[in-house]
């Protein structure tokens, strides 16, 4: 099978089968969305939707976050991974916020990443789902499931690499909607530890269900 086959069969089932797809992250505004975000860094969204009701309804806005103490952050999301530096990274990127951007998120790469705690993949979500921009963010399931389904080869062996081998192949208009497929399907079908072929609607022509044992 030809790679661009391989990504139109893959894209195609999507389309049809779930073509609404989102994040699984909770927020109402996209303050709220960066905030979550950067929370969801090593640690699940069911985990990050636990904590951030009563964050948000204490620090709906910037200019609140960025008034906060480290500590009392802190208090709000100490069930997350590595709360120390998330609140510190939290009160930093609202300061900013206030400071350098009128209190708004910004929309573009280099902005975003001169916030505290943001990297490429939280820029790359905010500008996808916030700013309905063409983007595509890699995570660790978007990573794991590209390689397995053959989408990118092997030799593309970090994040920015996957990211912009599939940005060759994917069209800009559904690329936001693909990192959700390909981001869901690693959460719920492709696991890490032990992917459901038997439920997985690529097992007919998935490179690493074929190798066998190796998965
Ligand atoms: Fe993952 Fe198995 Fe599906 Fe391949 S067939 S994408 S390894 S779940």
């Amino acid at each position: 099978m030809k790679l661009q086959e391989r990504y139109n069969q893959i894209i195609n089932y999507f389309k049809e089968n779930n073509s609404d797809a989102e994040t699984e992250l909770n927020f109402s505004s996209v303050f709220q969305l960066l905030v979550a975000v950067v929370l969801s860094a090593q640690c699940t969204d069911k985990r990050v939707n636990m904590v951030t009701p009563a964050l948000f309804a204490a620090y709906p806005t910037p200019k609140d976050m960025a008034n906060a103490n480290e500590a009392d952050i802190y208090e709000y999301i100490k069930s997350v991974s590595y709360p120390n530096a998330k609140a510190k990274h939290l009160v930093g990127l609202s300061q900013m916020l206030v400071e350098k951007f009128n209190n708004e998120v910004p929309n573009d790469m280099d902005s975003l990443t001169s916030l505290p705690g943001v990297g490429r993949k939280t820029a790359n979500v905010i500008m996808a789902v916030a700013f309905s921009k063409s983007a595509m963010p890699v995570d660790t399931h978007v990573y794991r499931v590209s390689h397995r389904l053959g989408l990118v080869s092997l030799k593309h062996n970090t994040p920015l690499k996957v990211e912009r081998e599939l940005t060759k192949h994917i069209p800009e208009e559904i690329m936001g909607l693909a990192h959700h497929w390909l981001l869901l399907h690693g959460r719920y079908i492709c696991k890490s530890l032990k992917p459901q072929c038997d439920k997985c609607p690529f097992d007919s022509f998935c490179p690493k269900k074929l190798e066998g044992s190796k998965l």
